[in-house]
Protein backbone atom coordinates (compact mmCIF):
# COMPACT_ATOMS: atom_id res chain seq x y z
CA UNK A 1 0.00 0.00 0.00
CA UNK A 2 0.84 3.57 -0.74
CA UNK A 3 1.55 5.40 2.36
CA UNK A 4 0.23 8.46 3.27
CA UNK A 5 0.76 8.97 6.97
CA UNK A 6 4.37 8.20 8.21
CA UNK A 7 3.80 7.70 12.21
CA UNK A 8 6.48 6.81 14.76
CA UNK A 9 5.78 5.72 18.34
CA UNK A 10 6.05 7.84 21.32
CA UNK A 11 8.94 6.23 22.18
CA UNK A 12 10.67 6.77 18.96
CA UNK A 13 10.88 10.52 20.15
CA UNK A 14 14.33 12.09 20.50
CA UNK A 15 15.69 11.59 23.41
CA UNK A 16 18.41 14.21 22.61
CA UNK A 17 18.74 17.52 20.64
CA UNK A 18 20.98 18.04 17.97
CA UNK A 19 23.61 21.01 17.62
CA UNK A 20 24.40 22.19 14.08
CA UNK A 21 27.43 24.08 15.83
CA UNK A 22 29.17 20.01 16.09
CA UNK A 23 29.08 19.92 12.21
CA UNK A 24 29.85 23.55 10.82
CA UNK A 25 33.24 24.44 8.72
CA UNK A 26 33.80 27.21 10.90
CA UNK A 27 32.84 28.30 14.66
CA UNK A 28 29.56 30.42 15.39
CA UNK A 29 30.58 34.45 14.78
CA UNK A 30 30.77 35.98 18.73
CA UNK A 31 28.17 37.34 19.60
CA UNK A 32 29.26 41.25 20.82
CA UNK A 33 28.08 43.32 23.25
CA UNK A 34 27.48 47.70 23.16
CA UNK A 35 31.62 47.63 23.90
CA UNK A 36 32.13 45.68 20.72
CA UNK A 37 33.93 42.48 22.72
CA UNK A 38 32.43 39.39 23.17
CA UNK A 39 29.89 38.83 24.96
CA UNK A 40 30.54 36.53 28.31
CA UNK A 41 27.48 33.90 29.19
CA UNK A 42 26.74 35.62 32.28
CA UNK A 43 26.47 39.11 30.60
CA UNK A 44 23.03 37.31 29.25
CA UNK A 45 21.96 35.51 32.85
CA UNK A 46 20.14 38.83 33.71
CA UNK A 47 17.37 37.39 31.39
CA UNK A 48 18.00 33.99 30.76
CA UNK A 49 18.59 30.63 32.83
CA UNK A 50 22.15 29.25 33.08
CA UNK A 51 21.13 25.71 31.50
CA UNK A 52 19.86 27.12 28.52
CA UNK A 53 23.12 30.01 28.16
CA UNK A 54 24.86 27.15 28.44
CA UNK A 55 22.91 25.43 25.27
CA UNK A 56 23.47 28.83 23.51
CA UNK A 57 27.15 28.96 23.15
CA UNK A 58 27.35 24.65 23.35
CA UNK A 59 29.44 22.66 21.22
CA UNK A 60 28.67 19.42 21.48
CA UNK A 61 26.36 17.68 19.17
CA UNK A 62 24.26 15.99 21.15
CA UNK A 63 22.02 17.16 24.02
CA UNK A 64 19.43 15.37 26.17
CA UNK A 65 16.09 16.02 26.45
CA UNK A 66 14.36 15.98 30.08
CA UNK A 67 12.10 13.36 30.49
CA UNK A 68 9.76 16.27 32.03
CA UNK A 69 10.26 17.91 28.47
CA UNK A 70 9.57 14.39 26.54
CA UNK A 71 6.86 13.70 28.29
CA UNK A 72 4.87 17.04 27.24
CA UNK A 73 6.03 16.24 23.80
CA UNK A 74 4.06 13.37 24.26
CA UNK A 75 0.87 15.41 23.70
CA UNK A 76 1.41 15.66 20.23
CA UNK A 77 5.03 14.34 18.99
CA UNK A 78 5.89 12.59 17.37
CA UNK A 79 4.13 14.78 14.26
CA UNK A 80 3.02 13.00 10.87
CA UNK A 81 5.10 13.27 8.13
CA UNK A 82 2.95 12.74 4.98
CA UNK A 83 3.17 11.84 1.11
CA UNK A 84 0.84 14.77 -0.51
CA UNK A 85 -0.08 12.60 -2.96
CA UNK A 86 -3.08 14.10 -3.81
CA UNK A 87 -1.08 17.33 -4.41
CA UNK A 88 1.47 15.91 -6.32
CA UNK A 89 -1.31 14.85 -8.78
CA UNK A 90 -3.18 17.86 -8.84
CA UNK A 91 -0.44 19.22 -10.12
CA UNK A 92 0.82 16.48 -12.69
CA UNK A 93 4.15 16.15 -11.56
CA UNK A 94 6.62 13.11 -11.26
CA UNK A 95 7.77 14.52 -8.06
CA UNK A 96 7.68 13.09 -4.67
CA UNK A 97 6.05 15.86 -2.25
CA UNK A 98 6.48 14.74 1.48
CA UNK A 99 5.83 17.47 4.15
CA UNK A 100 6.23 17.28 7.97
CA UNK A 101 3.26 18.60 9.98
CA UNK A 102 3.44 20.73 12.86
CA UNK A 103 0.15 21.81 13.66
CA UNK A 104 -0.97 19.12 15.47
CA UNK A 105 0.31 20.71 18.63
CA UNK A 106 -2.09 22.49 21.32
CA UNK A 107 -1.52 26.06 19.79
CA UNK A 108 -1.07 24.62 16.16
CA UNK A 109 2.81 25.37 15.21
CA UNK A 110 6.12 24.13 15.89
CA UNK A 111 6.46 26.77 18.52
CA UNK A 112 5.66 24.60 21.63
CA UNK A 113 8.55 22.35 20.44
CA UNK A 114 10.89 25.15 22.41
CA UNK A 115 7.95 26.42 24.72
CA UNK A 116 8.28 23.33 26.63
CA UNK A 117 12.06 23.54 27.04
CA UNK A 118 12.13 27.08 27.55
CA UNK A 119 9.52 27.11 30.38
CA UNK A 120 11.40 23.56 31.88
CA UNK A 121 14.54 24.69 32.64
CA UNK A 122 13.33 28.60 33.58
CA UNK A 123 11.50 26.41 36.25
CA UNK A 124 14.41 25.14 37.30
CA UNK A 125 15.94 27.80 37.95
CA UNK A 126 13.47 29.34 40.04
CA UNK A 127 11.74 31.34 37.66
CA UNK A 128 8.26 32.58 38.66
CA UNK A 129 7.13 34.82 35.64
CA UNK A 130 8.09 34.88 31.85
CA UNK A 131 7.80 37.88 29.51
CA UNK A 132 7.86 37.56 26.03
CA UNK A 133 6.66 38.93 22.80
CA UNK A 134 4.76 37.72 19.69
CA UNK A 135 3.71 38.53 16.38
CA UNK A 136 1.09 36.61 14.54
CA UNK A 137 0.67 34.73 18.37
CA UNK A 138 1.82 31.59 17.70
CA UNK A 139 4.54 32.21 19.74
CA UNK A 140 2.82 33.95 23.06
CA UNK A 141 -0.24 31.08 22.51
CA UNK A 142 3.09 28.54 22.67
CA UNK A 143 4.50 29.90 26.02
CA UNK A 144 0.76 30.54 27.12
CA UNK A 145 0.01 26.57 26.33
CA UNK A 146 3.29 25.67 28.98
CA UNK A 147 3.36 28.50 31.33
CA UNK A 148 0.30 26.62 33.63
CA UNK A 149 2.24 23.09 32.56
CA UNK A 150 5.12 23.87 34.83
CA UNK A 151 3.56 27.48 37.57
CA UNK A 152 5.17 30.05 35.57
CA UNK A 153 3.07 33.00 34.91
CA UNK A 154 3.54 34.62 31.31
CA UNK A 155 3.21 37.89 30.07
CA UNK A 156 2.98 38.59 26.61
CA UNK A 157 3.81 41.80 24.65
CA UNK A 158 1.72 41.38 21.41
CA UNK A 159 2.75 43.46 18.19
CA UNK A 160 -0.22 45.77 17.93
CA UNK A 161 -1.66 45.55 14.59
CA UNK A 162 -1.53 41.68 15.15
CA UNK A 163 -2.92 42.17 18.42
CA UNK A 164 -6.18 44.01 16.57
CA UNK A 165 -5.68 41.51 13.32
CA UNK A 166 -6.08 38.39 15.60
CA UNK A 167 -8.44 38.93 18.66
CA UNK A 168 -8.26 35.02 18.72
CA UNK A 169 -4.55 34.58 19.01
CA UNK A 170 -5.65 36.88 22.17
CA UNK A 171 -8.24 34.66 23.23
CA UNK A 172 -5.99 31.92 23.30
CA UNK A 173 -3.56 32.67 25.58
CA UNK A 174 -6.04 34.36 28.11
CA UNK A 175 -7.40 30.74 28.16
CA UNK A 176 -4.08 29.17 29.15
CA UNK A 177 -4.02 31.53 31.64
CA UNK A 178 -1.72 34.50 30.31
CA UNK A 179 -1.43 38.00 30.41
CA UNK A 180 -1.22 40.00 27.12
CA UNK A 181 -0.57 43.63 26.38
CA UNK A 182 -0.87 45.66 22.98
CA UNK A 183 3.04 46.82 22.08
CA UNK A 184 3.75 49.18 22.06
CA UNK A 185 2.80 50.28 25.46
CA UNK A 186 2.97 52.44 28.27
CA UNK A 187 4.02 49.96 30.64
CA UNK A 188 7.72 49.99 29.87
CA UNK A 189 10.19 52.99 29.02
CA UNK A 190 11.24 51.77 25.41
CA UNK A 191 6.91 51.20 24.60
CA UNK A 192 6.98 54.91 25.93
CA UNK A 193 9.43 56.34 24.16
CA UNK A 194 8.30 54.56 21.01
CA UNK A 195 4.81 56.04 21.38
CA UNK A 196 5.85 59.90 22.17
CA UNK A 197 8.09 59.70 18.22
CA UNK A 198 4.52 57.91 16.83
CA UNK A 199 1.30 57.27 18.79
CA UNK A 200 -0.06 55.34 16.29
CA UNK A 201 2.84 52.94 15.58
CA UNK A 202 1.78 49.94 14.66
CA UNK A 203 4.30 47.86 16.29
CA UNK A 204 6.60 45.34 15.83
CA UNK A 205 8.67 42.43 16.76
CA UNK A 206 11.59 44.35 17.31
CA UNK A 207 9.25 46.82 19.55
CA UNK A 208 7.47 44.25 21.52
CA UNK A 209 11.34 42.52 22.24
CA UNK A 210 12.56 45.63 23.34
CA UNK A 211 9.57 45.75 26.10
CA UNK A 212 9.73 41.90 26.96
CA UNK A 213 13.25 42.15 27.65
CA UNK A 214 12.95 45.48 29.63
CA UNK A 215 10.57 43.84 31.88
CA UNK A 216 12.82 40.71 32.59
CA UNK A 217 15.59 42.60 33.09
CA UNK A 218 14.92 44.71 35.72
CA UNK A 219 12.92 42.32 37.90
CA UNK A 220 14.65 38.98 39.37
CA UNK A 221 12.51 36.48 39.09
CA UNK A 222 11.61 37.18 35.62
CA UNK A 223 13.42 35.99 32.77
CA UNK A 224 13.08 36.29 29.11
CA UNK A 225 12.17 34.45 26.61
CA UNK A 226 12.56 34.10 22.46
CA UNK A 227 10.75 31.93 20.08
CA UNK A 228 12.63 32.00 17.37
CA UNK A 229 16.11 33.68 16.46
CA UNK A 230 18.61 31.90 19.12
CA UNK A 231 20.68 28.81 19.04
CA UNK A 232 19.44 27.43 21.65
CA UNK A 233 15.68 27.50 19.50
CA UNK A 234 17.13 26.34 16.76
CA UNK A 235 18.47 23.40 18.91
CA UNK A 236 14.82 22.19 20.44
CA UNK A 237 13.25 22.41 17.13
CA UNK A 238 15.80 19.41 15.70
CA UNK A 239 12.99 17.42 16.92
CA UNK A 240 11.42 17.97 13.72
CA UNK A 241 14.12 16.98 11.28
CA UNK A 242 15.40 13.95 13.06
CA UNK A 243 11.86 12.09 13.42
CA UNK A 244 11.54 13.24 9.75
CA UNK A 245 14.73 11.31 9.06
CA UNK A 246 13.64 8.28 10.89
CA UNK A 247 10.22 8.47 9.00
CA UNK A 248 11.98 9.02 5.64
CA UNK A 249 14.21 5.76 6.84
CA UNK A 250 10.76 3.72 7.12
CA UNK A 251 9.45 4.48 3.56
CA UNK A 252 12.90 4.06 2.46
CA UNK A 253 13.29 7.42 0.52
CA UNK A 254 15.78 10.62 1.33
CA UNK A 255 15.10 13.99 0.58
CA UNK A 256 16.79 16.05 -2.54
CA UNK A 257 15.30 19.35 -1.39
CA UNK A 258 14.13 20.72 2.16
CA UNK A 259 12.28 23.65 1.89
CA UNK A 260 10.88 25.76 5.10
CA UNK A 261 9.34 29.06 5.60
CA UNK A 262 11.98 31.49 7.60
CA UNK A 263 11.12 34.37 9.56
CA UNK A 264 13.76 34.19 12.64
CA UNK A 265 15.19 30.73 11.28
CA UNK A 266 13.75 28.60 14.30
CA UNK A 267 11.46 25.55 12.03
CA UNK A 268 14.11 26.04 8.91
CA UNK A 269 16.71 25.13 11.18
CA UNK A 270 14.80 22.57 13.27
CA UNK A 271 13.89 20.99 10.02
CA UNK A 272 17.03 21.05 8.08
CA UNK A 273 20.03 21.01 10.38
CA UNK A 274 19.52 17.24 11.28
CA UNK A 275 20.23 16.94 7.12
CA UNK A 276 22.80 19.04 7.58
CA UNK A 277 24.88 16.45 9.12
CA UNK A 278 24.42 14.11 6.38
CA UNK A 279 25.45 16.94 4.15
CA UNK A 280 28.81 17.66 6.26
CA UNK A 281 29.13 13.50 5.51
CA UNK A 282 28.97 14.36 1.84
CA UNK A 283 25.09 13.84 1.45
CA UNK A 284 23.39 15.45 -1.81
CA UNK A 285 20.44 18.08 -0.02
CA UNK A 286 19.68 21.31 -1.11
CA UNK A 287 18.43 23.16 2.32
CA UNK A 288 16.43 26.28 1.58
CA UNK A 289 14.77 28.88 3.52
CA UNK A 290 12.01 30.77 2.29
CA UNK A 291 11.06 34.53 2.61
CA UNK A 292 8.44 37.11 1.56
CA UNK A 293 9.51 39.42 -0.87
CA UNK A 294 8.06 41.90 1.57
CA UNK A 295 11.02 41.03 4.31
CA UNK A 296 13.86 39.46 2.80
CA UNK A 297 16.10 39.52 4.72
CA UNK A 298 18.21 36.75 3.27
CA UNK A 299 17.99 37.01 -0.14
CA UNK A 300 18.72 40.86 -0.06
CA UNK A 301 19.77 41.84 3.65
CA UNK A 302 23.36 42.82 4.80
CA UNK A 303 25.23 40.45 6.26
CA UNK A 304 26.61 42.28 9.79
CA UNK A 305 26.51 42.89 13.32
CA UNK A 306 22.64 44.58 14.39
CA UNK A 307 20.72 44.23 17.40
CA UNK A 308 18.22 42.29 18.14
CA UNK A 309 15.53 44.66 18.89
CA UNK A 310 14.32 47.62 17.53
CA UNK A 311 15.75 50.34 20.06
CA UNK A 312 18.99 48.56 20.62
CA UNK A 313 19.34 46.68 24.04
CA UNK A 314 20.20 43.39 22.61
CA UNK A 315 23.88 42.06 22.25
CA UNK A 316 24.76 42.13 18.78
CA UNK A 317 24.42 39.38 16.39
CA UNK A 318 25.74 38.60 13.24
CA UNK A 319 23.04 38.18 11.05
CA UNK A 320 21.41 38.88 7.40
CA UNK A 321 19.46 42.08 8.55
CA UNK A 322 17.15 45.03 6.97
CA UNK A 323 18.14 47.04 10.01
CA UNK A 324 16.81 46.65 13.34
CA UNK A 325 14.80 49.57 13.01
CA UNK A 326 12.99 48.03 10.09
CA UNK A 327 8.85 48.44 10.40
CA UNK A 328 7.79 45.96 8.15
CA UNK A 329 4.75 46.50 6.02
CA UNK A 330 1.63 44.93 6.79
CA UNK A 331 1.76 41.87 5.09
CA UNK A 332 0.09 39.00 6.55
CA UNK A 333 2.35 35.93 7.39
CA UNK A 334 2.94 37.86 10.86
CA UNK A 335 5.57 34.99 11.36
CA UNK A 336 8.00 36.39 8.79
CA UNK A 337 8.25 39.61 9.40
CA UNK A 338 11.63 40.06 11.70
CA UNK A 339 14.34 42.34 10.85
CA UNK A 340 16.93 39.70 10.89
CA UNK A 341 17.56 36.21 11.15
CA UNK A 342 19.38 33.37 13.31
CA UNK A 343 23.26 33.99 13.18
CA UNK A 344 23.43 29.67 12.51
CA UNK A 345 21.11 30.54 9.75
CA UNK A 346 22.61 33.67 8.68
CA UNK A 347 26.34 32.53 8.93
CA UNK A 348 25.57 28.84 7.15
CA UNK A 349 23.94 31.23 3.98
CA UNK A 350 27.10 33.00 3.87
CA UNK A 351 29.32 30.04 3.71
CA UNK A 352 27.28 28.57 1.26
CA UNK A 353 25.99 25.43 3.07
CA UNK A 354 22.14 26.39 2.46
CA UNK A 355 20.09 28.56 -0.31
CA UNK A 356 16.58 31.21 0.28
CA UNK A 357 14.99 32.46 -2.09
CA UNK A 358 11.97 34.70 -1.41
CA UNK A 359 8.47 34.62 -2.87
CA UNK A 360 5.82 36.76 -3.04
CA UNK A 361 2.20 37.09 -0.85
CA UNK A 362 -0.45 37.02 -3.75
CA UNK A 363 1.50 33.32 -5.28
CA UNK A 364 2.06 31.89 -1.48
CA UNK A 365 -2.11 32.21 -1.14
CA UNK A 366 -2.61 30.74 -4.28
CA UNK A 367 -0.61 27.68 -3.42
CA UNK A 368 -2.02 27.57 -0.13
CA UNK A 369 -5.46 27.37 -1.27
CA UNK A 370 -4.41 24.67 -3.87
CA UNK A 371 -2.82 23.30 -0.86
CA UNK A 372 -5.49 22.64 1.17
CA UNK A 373 -8.37 21.43 -1.88
CA UNK A 374 -6.64 18.45 -2.09
CA UNK A 375 -4.45 17.70 1.29
CA UNK A 376 -7.33 19.33 3.22
CA UNK A 377 -5.15 21.06 5.86
CA UNK A 378 -5.57 24.68 5.50
CA UNK A 379 -1.80 25.83 6.46
CA UNK A 380 -1.00 29.05 8.19
CA UNK A 381 0.28 32.13 5.70
CA UNK A 382 4.54 31.67 7.28
CA UNK A 383 3.91 27.78 6.37
CA UNK A 384 2.04 28.67 2.46
CA UNK A 385 5.73 30.20 1.55
CA UNK A 386 7.22 26.66 2.06
CA UNK A 387 4.01 25.49 -0.10
CA UNK A 388 4.73 28.00 -3.38
CA UNK A 389 8.40 27.07 -3.31
CA UNK A 390 7.39 23.41 -3.41
CA UNK A 391 5.08 23.73 -5.39
CA UNK A 392 7.28 25.00 -7.96
CA UNK A 393 10.34 22.88 -7.40
CA UNK A 394 7.19 20.10 -8.02
CA UNK A 395 6.31 21.98 -11.28
CA UNK A 396 10.19 21.90 -12.70
CA UNK A 397 10.30 18.33 -12.52
CA UNK A 398 7.26 18.21 -14.40
CA UNK A 399 8.79 20.15 -16.84
CA UNK A 400 12.04 18.24 -16.66
CA UNK A 401 10.33 14.86 -15.99
CA UNK A 402 12.63 14.18 -12.70
CA UNK A 403 11.40 12.39 -10.13
CA UNK A 404 12.85 14.30 -7.02
CA UNK A 405 11.76 13.96 -3.62
CA UNK A 406 10.90 17.28 -2.42
CA UNK A 407 10.00 17.37 1.44
CA UNK A 408 8.77 20.54 3.34
CA UNK A 409 7.69 21.65 6.97
CA UNK A 410 4.16 22.67 7.43
CA UNK A 411 5.03 24.36 10.20
CA UNK A 412 1.71 25.08 11.58
CA UNK A 413 -2.29 25.12 10.88
CA UNK A 414 -4.06 28.51 9.55
CA UNK A 415 -7.04 28.29 11.71
CA UNK A 416 -6.85 31.42 12.99
CA UNK A 417 -5.59 33.26 9.96
CA UNK A 418 -8.73 33.08 7.92
CA UNK A 419 -9.40 37.05 7.92
CA UNK A 420 -6.11 36.66 5.73
CA UNK A 421 -7.58 34.04 3.80
CA UNK A 422 -10.57 35.94 3.28
CA UNK A 423 -8.99 39.09 1.95
CA UNK A 424 -6.72 37.01 -0.67
CA UNK A 425 -10.22 35.37 -2.17
CA UNK A 426 -11.72 39.34 -1.78
CA UNK A 427 -8.86 40.16 -3.93
CA UNK A 428 -7.28 42.65 -1.48
CA UNK A 429 -3.94 41.08 -0.98
CA UNK A 430 -0.94 42.62 -2.89
CA UNK A 431 2.62 42.05 -3.88
CA UNK A 432 5.32 44.17 -2.46
CA UNK A 433 8.86 44.25 -3.30
CA UNK A 434 10.61 45.79 0.33
CA UNK A 435 12.55 48.85 -1.52
CA UNK A 436 16.00 48.86 -2.39
CA UNK A 437 16.43 52.30 -1.10
CA UNK A 438 14.66 51.25 2.92
CA UNK A 439 17.24 48.67 2.53
CA UNK A 440 20.37 50.95 1.38
CA UNK A 441 19.51 53.12 4.21
CA UNK A 442 19.40 50.68 7.14
CA UNK A 443 23.29 50.43 6.20
CA UNK A 444 23.59 53.75 7.56
CA UNK A 445 21.78 52.69 10.57
CA UNK A 446 23.84 49.55 11.87
CA UNK A 447 25.54 49.80 15.04
CA UNK A 448 29.36 50.47 14.13
CA UNK A 449 31.75 47.97 15.55
C1 LIG B 1 6.60 31.66 13.89
C2 LIG B 1 6.24 30.87 12.72
C3 LIG B 1 7.08 30.79 11.60
C4 LIG B 1 8.36 31.56 11.47
O1 LIG B 1 9.24 31.46 12.53
P1 LIG B 1 10.61 30.67 12.43
O2 LIG B 1 11.30 30.95 13.69
O3 LIG B 1 11.34 31.18 11.23
O4 LIG B 1 10.25 29.24 12.30
C5 LIG B 1 6.69 29.98 10.55
N1 LIG B 1 5.53 29.30 10.59
C6 LIG B 1 4.70 29.36 11.64
C7 LIG B 1 3.43 28.59 11.62
C8 LIG B 1 5.03 30.14 12.74
O5 LIG B 1 4.22 30.19 13.79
Amino acid sequence: MNQTKILLDESEIPTHWYNVVADMPNPPEAVLGPDGNPVTPDALAAIFPESLIMQEVSTERWIEIPEAVREIYQLWRPSPLYRAHRLEAALGTPAKIYYKYEGVSPAGSHKPNTAVAQAYYNKQAGIKKLSTETGAGQWGSSLSLVGKMFGIEVLVYMVKVSYHQKPFRRSMMHTWGANVIASPSDTTQAGRSILEKDPDSPGSLGIAISEAVEVAASSPDTNYALGSVLNHVLLHQTVIGLEAKKQFEKVGDYPDVILAPCGGGSNFGGVAFPFLADKAAGKEVRLVAVEPTSCPTLTRGHYAYDFGDSIGMTPLLKMYTLGHDFVPPGIHAGGLRYHGDSALVSQLYHEGLIEAVAVPQVGTFEAGVQFAQSEGIIPAPESNHAIKAAIDEALKCKASGESKTIFFNLSGHGHFDMASYDKYFSGELEDYDYPQEAIDAALHNLPKV
